[in-house]
């Protein structure tokens, strides 16, 4: 048996000093220090830094060079591995709007990691399926040639392995696709790069959308006679909503008032391509080329593609730009995006019962150990 000590523990609702808290691959109390005896147990000592939950990231295409829709498990567990240094503990490996073939080797390729008992890294739940069904009005960087019109058996076939995928729901076939999916239940739906009204919007909340892909980015804006899906998914209760907290494909200044209006249904996801922790150069994504320059991706006639954002930055972020608590910023990048999966039970929150999925970190939440299923790693 494991714990840790001397830290200040994030919990759900405050942040505790004096406590230790003990594990083995699950927490299985968290008690004063004092009731500790050193002697009976591996100790961790935390040297005053937080203690917070491993960070849960839902939506991240690749890392260190290697991209989710390549393929190829070694890509696979890199990723895997890469993102644990930035307190990452469980993720979707997230594919692109690639050829209908790659996508299901690229499918296979994560259910074979996933099989995999050994240890490679941040732990993953399932697939997030970022198209193929959107709206080539609001593309981004999606390759277009590759989109096809949505289709629920095709989700509802590879249900093994997704956990969520996003939609645009005005496309023809859509609302059939989404209360196919919704109905099967595995399959959490999200809707984006996506052209639709507000009333559009609203149409496929009421069919199953509980998921807004990557707010703001590739989806009609808030107008104030047109509040387009961003009004539709920042008043609708049911809507998580994905944030990209990098500064820059949002502006900062909206992230309290996103905050504000998604309470414990704010998801900072980072959606990070292969250039994630490389240095600055040329990358693709979705089978286009790629420019990186400093926290920017674009491809050459300027779109942005993605991001290189590490998800423990994003929690600094959001720290520095809203009112939120430690809590709560740090729920927004695990417990939020757990329970928003089906996750929630598990992993998410330092909660007795849980995996023990624990980072520790300074207050500028630099990551100084992650530990996953009570391994420090
Ligand atoms: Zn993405």
């Amino acid at each position: 048996m494991k714990c840790i000590i001397n830290g200040r523990i994030v919990l759900t609702d405050s942040v505790v000093s004096e406590m230790a808290i003990v594990f083995d691959n699950k927490i299985k109390a968290i008690v004063p220090m004092k009731e500790i005896n050193p002697d009976e147990y591996e100790v961790i000592d935390a040297k005053g830094n937080l203690v917070a939950p491993g960070l849960v990231d839902i939506h991240i295409h690749g890392y260190l060079g290697a991209d989710a829709s390549d393929g190829d498990a070694e890509g696979i567990k890199k990723i895997a591995a890469g993102i644990v240094e930035n307190g990452v503990t469980s993720w979707c490996p997230t594919t692109m709007t690639v050829a209908k073939d790659e996508l299901l080797t690229a499918f296979d390729a994560v259910r074979k990691v996933k099989a995999e008992k050994e240890y490679y890294g941040a732990k993953i739940l399932g697939i997030n399926c970022e198209g193929p069904f959107i709206n080539p009005a609001k593309k981004g960087a999606q390759a277009e040639e590759h989109i096809l019109k949505p289709d629920g058996d095709f989700i509802i076939e590879n249900a093994d392995i997704l956990k969520l995928f996003t939609v645009a729901p005005e496309m023809e076939g859509a609302i059939e696709c989404i209360e196919k999916v919704y109905k099967d239940g595995r399959v959490l739906v999200s809707m984006g790069h996506t052209n639709a009204s507000f009333d559009e919007a609203n149409k496929g909340i009421e069919s199953g959308v509980c998921h807004a892909t990557h707010l703001f980015n590739a989806m009609t804006p808030l107008m104030h006679r047109n509040p387009g899906v961003v009004g539709a998914a920042l008043s609708d209760e049911r809507v998580s909503c994905e944030l990209i907290a990098d500064t820059f494909h949002v502006n900062p200044g909206l992230y309290k008032l996103v905050a504000k209006a998604k309470g414990d249904k704010l998801c900072l996801i980072t959606d990070c391509i292969r250039a994630g922790g490389m240095e600055d150069g040329d990358y693709t994504l979705g089978g286009q080329h790629v420019i990186k320059t400093g926290i920017r991706c674009l491809l050459e006639d300027g779109t942005i593609a993605g991001s290189v954002l590490k998800l423990n930055e994003a929690v600094r972020n959001v720290l520095k730009h809203t009112e939120l608590s430690l809590s709560e910023a740090f729920a927004a990048a695990s417990l939020n995006p757990a329970k928003a999966i089906g996750e929630g039970d598990y992993i998410g929150s330092l909660e007795v019962g849980k995996y023990a999925d624990i980072i520790i970190c300074d207050d500028a939440i630099n990551v100084i150990h992650t530990i996953i299923n009570g391994n420090l790693v």
